[in-house]
């Protein structure tokens, strides 16, 4: 972690709560905001070399002077547990195993452990963000669902909405979702993380949505929950891959 992102903070103690309860070890590097990108790097190369280390993950946002895409870049594919290399984005779409980002799988996990079947289905996913839209198009892909994307830019979302029987929203954005944007009976994921006076909350009106889904994820208690777990797995997912490369 670069800086004092409060966030930032709150995602690395969870990760270091249920490294713990796993096992797991865990070491913290919060690094200056006036941290130069080199160091940064450097920071990371250290890592990357060490072999007790098995997953590294970069808590976003970096300072500005900081190039995200440099920083992430300097990441072992092998060690990315966010899935935030471009080696890992190209295994995304290539449809090859690879460490992916955690909260898209989160949404699949959710569904298909509450029995939802995807495969054949119209999925409309709402947002196109490099952590949550964009990958979340490529496991919706695998799951053999056919994918509409909306964006800031989609006229008239509800029309795509409408025939979505798995709708994703992931667009940050209070309220982007009511009950007249839903097809009745649909599975409702929402991946929308808002700060509000009162309170976090997703993109999709929950109690207006939940009358009329068959299936509807809540916020928070629904994807945010699931996405620390899915970083763990990835870092036993990446130890399994260093494995099979130092063979
Ligand atoms: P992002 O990069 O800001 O992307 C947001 C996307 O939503 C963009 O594609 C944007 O369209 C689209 N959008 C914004 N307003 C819209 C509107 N009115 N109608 C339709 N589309 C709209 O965000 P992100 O990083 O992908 O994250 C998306 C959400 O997931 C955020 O709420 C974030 O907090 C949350 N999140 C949750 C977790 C978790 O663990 N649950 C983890 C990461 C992120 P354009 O591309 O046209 O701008």
């Amino acid at each position: 972690m670069v800086g004092d992102d409060p966030a930032s903070l709150i995602y690395a103690k969870a990760k270091r709560k249920v490294a713990g309860e796993l096992g797991m070890g865990f070491a913290f590097f919060p690094l200056a905001a006036a941290t130069s990108e080199a160091d940064v790097i450097k920071v990371i190369e250290e890592l990357n070399a060490a072999e007790n280390t098995h997953g590294i993950m970069l808590e976003l946002p970096l300072p500005a002077p900081i190039k995200k895409e440099r920083v992430m870049a300097a990441v072992s594919p092998l060690k990315d547990v966010d899935g935030m290399h471009p080696v890992n984005r190209g295994y995304i779409m290539s449809g090859e195993e690879g460490l992916f980002p955690a909260t898209p799988q989160s949404c699949i996990e959710i569904m298909l452990r509450s029995g939802v079947e995807i495969a054949g289905k119209h999925a409309v996913i709402v947002g196109r963000g490099e952590t949550v839209g964009k990958p979340l198009v490529f496991l919706m892909l695998r799951q053999q669902a056919t994918v509409t994307v909306c964006h800031s830019k989609t006229p008239d979302l509800g029309l795509f909405t409408r025939q979505a029987d798995i709708l994703i929203a992931a667009a940050g954005k209070v309220n982007l979702i009511t009950k007249n944007m839903v097809k009745p009976g649909a599975v409702v994921i929402d991946a929308g993380v808002n700060e509000t006076p009162e309170g976090i909350c997703g993109d999709v009106d929950f109690a207006g949505v939940r009358e009329i889904a068959d299936w509807i994820s809540p916020v928070p208690g629904g994807v945010g929950s699931l996405t620390t777990a899915i970083i763990m797995r990835n870092v036993l997912k990446g130890m399994a891959w260093q494995r099979r490369m130092s063979r």
